[in-house]
């Protein structure tokens, strides 16, 4: 099955596969959670997904790339 990148939104040979990029994340609290007045979890920090999308490896490789950039400055 093709797709169609939704960086550059050019449709990719059948068998080429997409790489699925994360393009935004999300800070999440977990709440200490209690069990019979006891925590069994201390809940913690973590990132949520919120956004996805079907890249070409084009499209990830100059991604990076730009990541690289901004670590840099
Ligand atoms: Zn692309």
């Amino acid at each position: 099955m093709s797709f169609r990148c939704e960086l550059c939104n050019r449709s990719m040979p059948a068998h080429v596969k997409p790489i699925r990029l994360v393009m935004e994340t999300r800070r999440k609290v977990y709440p200490e959670r209690m069990l019979d007045k006891k925590v069994f979890d201390i809940g913690g920090v973590g990132f949520e997904i919120v956004k996805e999308v079907n890249a070409c490896k084009k499209c990830v490789t100059r991604k990076s790339e730009t990541q690289r950039d901004l670590d840099r400055s």
